[in-house]
């Protein structure tokens, strides 16, 4: 069995692709996991194709969940075509449908080269994007990007460009061995970018 979606804490996580220009140092995808702390099998056998998606997530009860969040255990804006007809099918379909969330690592307009932050509008609510350290020396250290420093402005300029676009734009970092003048700098930026910082917990492996 594969995980298409899942259930965390009262929110439903959508898992669409196992593709990544990354390879960030604490990725799950490495050592061999197959899963995580919030589900088993998150490594797909194939990716589900869009109406498998929906058939998928039409057979939760959406309305019941505080938040629908695209996710995955890879870079989910590799399929954000499938994922923005996913969001206007379960608008049409779904009553009350949750507030809905991507979960990014902010380099969409790389990968797909073209601008896709204005698609965003009136889809999705909130855009989380990745920060992981507050120099481009640090950023590429820990997300190691297939095209290096170009992935570091490329996450930049995604989430100012979502910003305009999108009510909520956040973007993470891990507390795990930051200092608070670190912290203070990542906050710094997010806000200059019109992003919220939000500071996440280290789960270990
Ligand atoms: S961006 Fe996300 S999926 Fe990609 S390597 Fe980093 S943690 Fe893993």
């Amino acid at each position: 069995m594969m995980t298409i979606s899942y259930e965390y804490e009262g929110a439903l996580y959508v898992n669409l692709t196992n593709r990544c220009d990354c390879a960030c140092v604490f990725c799950l995808r490495h050592n061999g996991h197959k899963g995580s702390i919030y589900a088993d099998d998150l490594w797909l056998e194939h990716e589900p194709s869009r109406e498998e998606a929906l058939n998928n997530l039409l057979s939760r009860p959406l309305a019941s969940y505080r938040e629908l969040v695209f996710c995955g255990f890879g870079e989910p804006m590799f399929r954000t075509d499938d994922i923005l007809w996913l969001v206007d099918r379960l608008k049409e379909q779904v009553d009350g449908l949750p507030p809905v969330r991507i979960n990014t690592n902010g380099h969409a307009n790389l990968i797909l080269g073209r601008d896709v932050t204005p698609e965003l509008a009136g889809r999705i609510d909130t855009v989380s994007v990745s920060l992981n350290g507050s120099t481009a020396e640090e950023y590429c250290t820990v997300t190691q990007p297939r095209d290096g420093v170009k992935g570091w402005e490329a996450m930049l300029d995604f989430t100012r460009k979502a910003a305009a676009c999108v009510p909520k734009v956040v973007m993470t970092i891990v507390d795990k061995d930051k200092s608070e003048a670190e912290i203070q700098q990542c906050r710094a930026l997010a806000e200059s970018l019109g992003a919220q910082l939000r500071i996440r917990a280290y789960i270990p492996d």
